[in-house]
C-alpha cells in the first residue's frame, strides 16, 4: 500500500472538497494522509467569512466539511500561515504534493479619483467585518447618511446591498457580528442604489437571488421595467437568448413590476453606469457616474455624467489573489495550467486557480479534476513527516480539529438564547485558548 502526504492550504470549500476528492479515491493500496493548513483560528473559509448571514442554507455545506474533516487521515492545523509560520519551500519538502486553496481575498480597486476617502469601501472588507472575520472587526463603515452607492452587478453586490437595506431586526437571529449589528441597528441609511456598468442582459446576478428580492419583508426594491424591457429587445434580436439570461430579465422584470409596499427602506438596480468619481471633503458625500450606451452590441462610457449625494459606496466588482511568497501569481491568480504550479509538487484550486467566479458547488468538480490530476502524477511516497515537527519547533500553537469543536460548540451555545446559529467569536486570543 501507497501512503502519500498532502497538505491543503486553505480550509474553505476549494480546500474541502479537494479533501473529499482525495479520501473518495483511496482504495487498498491508495491512501493519503490530508494536512488541512489554515491561517485563520476557525476552518470553513468563506463559509463563515463570505456567505451573507440571512442565507443560512448555504453554510449547511458545513456538515459536509465535517464530516470531510472527521474521516481518518485527516488532520487540521489552523492558525498557521502560510508565508509567515511556514514557508513554501518547507511545505513542498514535507509533502508529497502541496495544495493551494487560499482563494481570492484582495478587493480590485475602482481606480477613480475619491476611492480612498472615508466611507469608500470594498466588499473584501465591508462583507468579512458583517461576518465577523478576526481582522475585519474594525473596519470603519460610516452608516450616518441616508443613501448608500453599491457598484457592480454579482451576487456580492447583492449581497451587500441587502445587507445595508434589511430592516437589521431581520438579521437578529442570524450570525451577523454583534459589531455590526449594533452598528446596523443605528444606521441611518434607508436608500441603497446599485449600479451595474452593462445592462441588463449582462449582469453576474443568478436568478435564485434575484427572485428573493420582492419577498423582502422590510424593503421595496425597484427596477425600472423599461432598462428590462429594452434589454429583453436587444438579446432577442441577437438570436436565442441563453437560458441563463432569460432567468434573470425574468426575475427582473418581475421585481420592476412587482407592487411597492411603501416601505421606509428601498433598493434600487440601475444599469449603464459607470463611476468615474467619488467626491467628499474628508469624508463620501457624492459619487460621479458616467452614464454608458449601447453601440454595435458593445456598451461604451459617453462623456454625460450624473451625480449621486452619498455617504458610503461599496465597490463589489471581484476580487484577487494576495501573492504568496515562492508561488508565482499572474492576473490575481496562482499561475497554473490545469490546477498544476509547472515545474513543483504544488498544485491550486478554487479561486485561486480560477479566479473568483461560481458558487461554492462549482468548487467540488473543479477540485475533483485537479486532485485526479495530482494522483496521476503522483510517484513514490517520499519520506517526509509534514507540519507538527516543524511547528513544535517553532513553537507555534495550532487549532485542531478537537479544539476548532470546541470553538464551535460554545459558538452555537452563545447563540443558542438569542435564537442564533452562533456567536461567532472574533479575538484570536479568546480562540487559542481552547488550544490549552
Ligand atoms: P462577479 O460575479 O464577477 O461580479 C462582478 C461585477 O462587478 C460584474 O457585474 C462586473 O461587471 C462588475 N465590475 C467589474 N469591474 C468593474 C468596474 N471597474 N466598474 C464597475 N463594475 C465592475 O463577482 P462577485 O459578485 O464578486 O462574485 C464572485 C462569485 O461569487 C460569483 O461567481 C458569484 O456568483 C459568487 N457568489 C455567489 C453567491 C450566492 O450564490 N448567493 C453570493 C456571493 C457570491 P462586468 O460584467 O461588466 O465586468
Amino acid at each position: 500500500m501507497k501512503r502519500y502526504r498532502i497538505a491543503i492550504v486553505g480550509a474553505g470549500p476549494a480546500g474541502y472538497f479537494a479533501a473529499q476528492t482525495l479520501q473518495n479515491l483511496q482504495s487498498e493500496v491508495l491512501r493519503f494522509e490530508i494536512d488541512m493548513i489554515e491561517r485563520l483560528p476557525t476552518p470553513w473559509g468563506l463559509v463563515r467569512s463570505g456567505v451573507a448571514p440571512d442565507h443560512p442554507k448555504i453554510k449547511t455545506v458545513s456538515k459536509v466539511f465535517e464530516k470531510i474533516a472527521t474521516t481518518e487521515g485527516f488532520n487540521l492545523f489552523c492558525n498557521v500561515e502560510l508565508g509567515s509560520d511556514i514557508s513554501t519551500k518547507e511545505l513542498t519538502e514535507n509533502y508529497d504534493a502541496v495544495v493551494i486553496a487560499t482563494g481570492t481575498s484582495k478587493g480590485k480597486k475602482l481606480g477613480v479619483p475619491g476611492e480612498e476617502l472615508r466611507g469608500s469601501l470594498s466588499a473584501a472588507e465591508f462583507v468579512p467585518w458583517y461576518n465577523a472575520h478576526p481582522d475585519f472587526v474594525d473596519v470603519d463603515v460610516p452608516l450616518d447618511s441616508d443613501t448608500a452607492v453599491v457598484i457592480g452587478a454579482g451576487n456580492v453586490a447583492m449581497d451587500v446591498a441587502r445587507m445595508l437595506a434589511l430592516e437589521p431586526r431581520e438579521l437578529d437571529v442570524t450570525d451577523t457580528a454583534d459589531h455590526a449589528l449594533a452598528l446596523l441597528h443605528q444606521s441611518k441609511i434607508r436608500t441603497v442604489h446599485v449600479y451595474g456598468r452593462r445592462g441588463p442582459e449582462h449582469v453576474a446576478f443568478t436568478a435564485p437571488e434575484l427572485r428573493e428580492l420582492p419577498k423582502l419583508d422590510h424593503t421595496d426594491v425597484f427596477i425600472n421595467p423599461q432598462d428590462v424591457r429594452d434589454a429583453i429587445a436587444r438579446v432577442e434580436a441577437l438570436g436565442e437568448v441563453p437560458k441563463d439570461v432569460r432567468s434573470n430579465l425574468d426575475a427582473m422584470l418581475a421585481i420592476a413590476e412587482s407592487p411597492k409596499k411603501g416601505h421606509a427602506r428601498s433598493l434600487y438596480f440601475h444599469f449603464l453606469a459607470s463611476p468615474v468619481a467619488i467626491n467628499g471633503e474628508n469624508k463620501v458625500n457624492e459619487v460621479i457616474f458616467a452614464k454608458n450606451k449601447f453601440e454595435n452590441a458593445k456598451v461604451s462610457q459617453t462623456s454625460e455624467t450624473f451625480s449621486i449625494e452619498a455617504g458610503l459606496v461599496i465597490s463589489a466588482i471581484g476580487y484577487e489573489a494576495i501573492p504568496i511568497e515562492g508561488i508565482p501569481c499572474e492576473g490575481g491568480r496562482v499561475q497554473n495550467t490545469e490546477g498544476c504550479v509547472e515545474g513543483t509538487n504544488i498544485y491550486v484550486v478554487g479561486w485561486a486557480k480560477r479566479g473568483p467566479s461560481g458558487v461554492i458547488g462549482t468548487n467540488k468538480s473543479d477540485a475533483a479534476e485537479v486532485m485526479k490530476l495530482l494522483i496521476s502524477r503522483l510517484v513514490e511516497p517520499r519520506s517526509v513527516t509534514g507540519i507538527q515537527a516543524l511547528l513544535n519547533k517553532k513553537g507555534i500553537v495550532h487549532i485542531s480539529q478537537a479544539h476548532w469543536e470546541l470553538i464551535n460548540s460554545a459558538e452555537v451555545a452563545k447563540g443558542e438564547p438569542h435564537g442564533k446559529p452562533r456567536v461567532k467569536f472574533t479575538d484570536r486570543r479568546e480562540m487559542l485558548g481552547f488550544a490549552g
